[in-house]
């Protein structure tokens, strides 16, 4: 097709577009599983090796060489599918999907095409109160073997190939055309995301390639039963990026309608840069894959045990743990969204209030300090020097008033500088509330001289005073005079 029918569309109002067309979308999610090696080798998966130093002759497709499945990778796969309360299927066959490109050293890649290990599965999306709102179904759980990369960039006038990376184990996840927005869209990654990284069954990182989406999206007028034509999105490498060529794309199949023009169904790149989609070139877009089954590799059997020892096995899942928060903690809707984020920060939570069972104190300070902290130094919880039980000892010290608000904030960053206890800072800084009388009137004393005008107002009767008094007296304390004392000694001293 010419460039012209494809290019970049006027500007027209999105609302104008929203209003006439629906937005229909499907996904499709590769997913790079969380194994030591690849999916039919013995090759380490580790990202960031030299380039090529993680091959062999099975991987790079060499006359004789034979795969063999990694039987991790099943596990990993029929973990992702009985979460996603998919259909398992006891026998799904691999099947070779034949291309040519220069990341794929076999001619073809290993994945299951008509046979796959699981369809009909499910995922719910929560709105913000913690209510399920939507499922998107799943149409199937494939795996397969990733291919090789195709470097660019790198050199001039010429381009690399790495193939490290070929035969690293996926699984494709692929959704019905159930989304009607670049929100649900986002809002179905995220929740998908996180079910991932409960699962451990990946490392769900979108930098490093481990999550990669592509985008099937048409557009319809509002209330046909049909689907329109559709395009395919690639090259969306944040969930931002997802939302934002799914605007784009749409906007530009609404324009072509109004028009009454036909879209055309092909791969369309997104550039971030521009904001725009333009079509793929076609050889980036043959479809004629030719799929058969994998003469070199067996049907892939699950028995109905592996998959009830999977199911039994299954970690407590993200919606389950959120309303455990509200229960059994007691907290709202939006904090145990936050603190069921990640596992980890969960994880890191759940400890802190088994030491310290103040589970909305805890909430607090995790969801405040210590998640501030994190943003500030771009740490991982996993490598929080503040440990949970050290966290519970601060808050034990601030209950008991033996330290005051301020300086409990004071002992915490002391704790992430220098890795020590919450009641040694205390003690070595001086920084422990101070409830000796004499002491507190020593300061009460010194702040009535200095402040004599108010101090007379306030004894005349001007009691909104006497908390303008109180806090002179904490800030010669430096924080540490329990202030419920200062207050009464000062009100007596006054008389009022
Ligand atoms: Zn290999």
């Amino acid at each position: 097709m010419s460039v012209r029918e494809t290019a970049a569309p006027d500007a027209i109002p999105a609302a104008h577009a929203d209003t006439r067309y629906e937005m229909v979308v499907g996904l499709e999610v590769h997913v790079q599983l969380l194994t030591r090696t690849k999916a039919f080798c013995l090759c380490a998966t580790n990202f960031g090796a030299p380039p090529n130093s993680n091959v062999c002759p099975v991987c790079l497709g060499l006359p004789g060489a034979l795969p063999v499945l990694n039987e991790r990778v099943v596990d990993l796969a029929l973990r992702a599918a009985t979460a996603l309360e998919c259909r398992l299927h006891e026998t799904s066959v691999f099947a070779r999907k034949n291309y040519f490109y220069p990341d794929l050293p076999k001619g073809y890649q290993i994945s299951q095409y008509d046979r796959p290990l699981a369809t009909e599965g499910h995922l719910a999306i929560e709105n913000a109160a913690g209510e399920a709102t939507s499922a998107v179904r799943i149409t199937r759980i494939h795996i397969e073997e990733d291919a090789g990369k195709s470097i660019h960039d790198r050199f001039a006038g010429a381009s690399a190939i790495d193939l490290n990376r070929a035969g690293v184990p996926l699984i494709e996840i692929v959704t019905e055309p159930d989304l009607r927005s670049a929100a649900a869209a986002g809002a179905y990654l995220r929740t998908l995301k996180q079910l991932l990284e409960y699962l451990e069954v990946s490392d769900v990182n979108m930098e490093e390639g481990s999550l990669r989406v592509d985008a099937n999206v048409s557009a319809r007028p509002v209330g046909a039963a049909t689907l329109g034509t559709k395009t395919e999105l690639k090259n969306l490498n944040s969930f931002s990026a997802v939302e934002r060529a799914l605007d784009a794309e749409f906007a530009r199949q609404c324009d072509l309608l109004d028009r009454g023009q036909r879209v055309v169904q092909q791969t369309m790149l997104w550039d971030a840069g521009s904001s725009t989609v333009r079509p793929a070139r076609s050889k980036e877009e043959s479809h004629d894959y030719r799929y058969f089954p994998d003469p070199d590799l067996p049907p892939l059997v699950v028995s109905a045990d592996r998959i009830a020892q999977i199911r039994r096995h299954l970690p407590e899942l993200p919606a389950a743990r959120r309303a455990r928060y509200r229960s059994a903690f007691g907290l709202n809707a939006y904090d145990s969204e936050v603190l069921t984020a990640s596992k980890s920060l969960g994880d890191y939570f759940e400890d802190a209030v088994r030491a310290h069972n103040d589970p909305k104190t805890v909430a607090n300070w995790v969801m405040g300090e210590v998640r501030a902290a994190l943003n500030a130094s771009k740490r991982e919880i996993d490598q929080f020097p503040v440990r949970p039980a050290d966290l519970a000892e601060l808050l034990d010290l601030l209950a008991r008033d033996t330290v005051s608000g301020t300086a409990a904030k004071r002992i915490f960053a002391l704790m992430i500088e220098s890795g020590r206890g919450a009641a040694e800072i205390a003690q070595r800084e001086g920084l422990l509330q101070v409830r000796d009388d004499t002491a507190l009137r020593d300061w009460i004393e010194q702040v009535v001289v200095e402040h004599e005008t108010e101090a007379t107002r306030c004894a005349k009767g001007e009691r909104k005073l006497l908390g303008v008094l109180v806090g002179f007296v904490m800030k010669k304390s430096k924080g540490r005079a329990d202030p419920r004392r200062v207050n009464q000694l000062l009100a007596e001293r006054l008389g009022v």
